[in-house]
């Protein structure tokens, strides 16, 4: 059966994963899962469209009824992928997008080996910094904090499928869909090529001698 493909999309706060997710939905028809959080809404941020926020309590219940993919603790707040649309929307054959951190994308790819793993990079560790602050939605504690979170999740650079640098915002867009598009491709058409193949060639096996 067509199944979509999963891709997890990870990065150090303020790399510009949101910004890149934002613009590949608008361009093309991925489903970006809506993660639930028990962070408080910045402002703007709209319930079940950029988050589900949730209290710990409730979140600790969905935890336990089995309802999310996976979930881990981001400095100080809990935050999870929920399974059911997610699966439906794979089942559908539509390729799906998670923007979750490292020790998450890891649990994914322990449970979807298939998955394809892209790590969105700062061109800097200085543009990093300027592009948090700039963002102006975390107070300099909170921006502290998460720089010291980079510096932990530096080490699971290594362990992704691929590196894109986001320096010029237009190219590493175009990267990330081509990264989703080839692999979808590999998955999808591959398997279904091969199958077509062995079909139509075994026939020339069984007419040997005619
Ligand atoms: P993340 O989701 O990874 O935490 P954001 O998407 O919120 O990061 O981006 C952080 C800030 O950097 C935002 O203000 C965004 O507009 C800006 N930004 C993102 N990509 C680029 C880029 N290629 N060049 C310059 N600024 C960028
Ligand atoms: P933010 O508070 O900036 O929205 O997100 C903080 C971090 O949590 C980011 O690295 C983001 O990718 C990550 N995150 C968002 N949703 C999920 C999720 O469902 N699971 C995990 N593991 N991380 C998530």
């Amino acid at each position: 059966m067509k199944k979509g493909i999963l891709a997890v999309i990870s990065g150090f706060s303020g790399a510009g994963k949101g910004t890149i997710m934002k613009e590949l939905i608008k361009r093309y028809d991925y489903f970006l899962s809506v993660s639930a959080t028990t962070r408080r809404p910045r402002d703007g941020e709209v319930d079940g469209k950029d988050y589900y926020f949730h209290t710990k309590e409730e979140f600790q219940q969905m935890i336990d009824r089995g309802e999310l993919v996976e979930w881990a603790e981001y400095v100080g707040n809990f935050y999870g992928t929920p399974k059911k649309r997610v699966e439906e929307q794979l089942n559908q054959g539509r390729d799906v997008l998670l923007e979750i951190e490292m020790q998450g994308g890891m649990l994914v790819k322990q449970q979807f080996p298939d998955s394809l793993l892209i790590f969105i990079s700062p061109p800097s560790a200085e543009v990093l910094k300027e592009r948090l602050a700039g963002r102006g939605t975390e107070s300099p504690e909170e921006i502290e904090r998460r720089l010291q979170r980079a510096a932990e999740e530096v080490k699971y650079m290594k362990d992704y499928d691929y590196i894109i640098v986001n320096d010029d915002l237009e190219d590493a867009i175009n990267k990330v869909n081509d990264l989703i598009r080839y692999d979808h491709y590999k998955a999808c058409n591959s398997a279904h090529l091969i199958k077509k193949m062995e079909q139509e060639i075994s026939t020339f096996a069984a007419r040997k001698g005619e």
